[in-house]
């Protein structure tokens, strides 16, 4: 089995600050790394850390070579990520001394996916394979739709969180992954809660708490203890969980035994500074006592 990521893929450009520049205010940073990021990105490499075949699907510009050069070294099948006119897309990071930050988005290629480029990456997927999205990339509506006639298992993560874009999807969705915060702005946008829709899988992530399955059909709840660690950066915590879950689930785990996978695996990421780089892999799970 396979997993298909329509995903995105970000350039993390993170300025060390002396602080963070005021409105009007020209201020030289202290220093730059470059990290490759993006929600598409992160799911991709935690999947194939997790044991999976991924191929993602993606576009980045002329300025993106970089950015599949190392997807492939992680692993990840890069054949159906395009290059676009338009700039890789980027997050411009700001942090200050204690870690208070400052973010500029910009989606760029992410936004440029076509259908022609989506057919023929979903051509070549079977039925029983798994195809997941995340809200930063064009085509999520028209992807979900034509998985779901060709029997592939549709997961979307609503992050980040938008009411039209998840409404569009959810026809579709035989999975649904959110956090604590985009569950409540589901049931703010439609008035039910996320396991009331009627999508089989359901699954909410409560940071520090752990995680909870919620069987849609059938309304069982199944909690997930998270696991007792200092962390010292949560981000990319969420997309390392899907990723390991979904390879779970995609190398023939239970989905308890997969959510339990995914607990350690993102227990470990929040120890560590950095995203995709640092995204541990399953030996590093299987081993790590906590
Ligand atoms: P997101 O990054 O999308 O906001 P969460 O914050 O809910 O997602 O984190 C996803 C998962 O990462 C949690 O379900 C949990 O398993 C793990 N996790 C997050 N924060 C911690 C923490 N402080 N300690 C241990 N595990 C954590």
């Amino acid at each position: 089995m396979a997993i298909w990521n329509l995903g995105s893929i970000n350039a993390d450009m993170v300025y060390s600050m002396p602080h963070l520049p005021a409105a009007g205010e020209t201020l030289a940073a202290l220093r730059l790394d470059r990290f490759l990021g993006g929600k598409g990105a992160n799911m991709s490499v935690a999947a194939t850390r997790a044991g999976s075949e991924v191929h993602h699907i993606g576009a980045v510009g002329s300025d993106g070579d970089w950015a599949i050069e190392r997807l492939k070294a992680y692993r990840a099948g890069t054949e159906h990520i395009v290059q676009v006119e338009a700039p890789t897309g980027h997050a411009i990071i700001a942090v200050e001394p204690g870690g208070e930050n400052q973010i500029i988005l910009f989606p760029g290629a992410n936004r440029l996916i076509s259908k022609d480029q989506l057919n023929q990456a979903l051509d070549k997927a079977s039925a029983g394979d798994i195809l997941v999205m995340q809200n930063e990339t064009n085509m999520q509506a028209e992807a979900a739709q034509l998985g779901r006639q060709m029997g592939l298992r549709v997961c979307y993560a609503a992050a980040p969180f938008d009411a039209d874009a998840v409404q569009a999807v959810l026809p579709y969705l035989d999975f649904l992954i959110l956090n604590e915060v985009e569950a409540q702005q589901l049931q703010q946008a439609i008035g039910k809660s996320p396991g009331q829709i009627g999508i089989k899988d359901v699954i909410v992530t409560l940071g520090s708490k752990g995680a909870r399955h919620i069987d849609g059909e059938t309304g069982a709840v199944l909690d997930v203890p998270a696991l007792p660690v200092t962390a010292v950066d949560t981000t990319g915590a969420g997309d390392t969980f899907t990723g390991y879950v979904l390879s779970g689930l995609d190398r023939g785990l239970a989905m308890a035994e997969a959510m339990d996978q995914a607990s350690r695996a993102s227990a470990l990421m929040v120890t560590r500074h950095g995203t995709a780089d640092v995204i541990p892999e399953l030996a590093e799970v299987q081993a790590a006592r906590f």
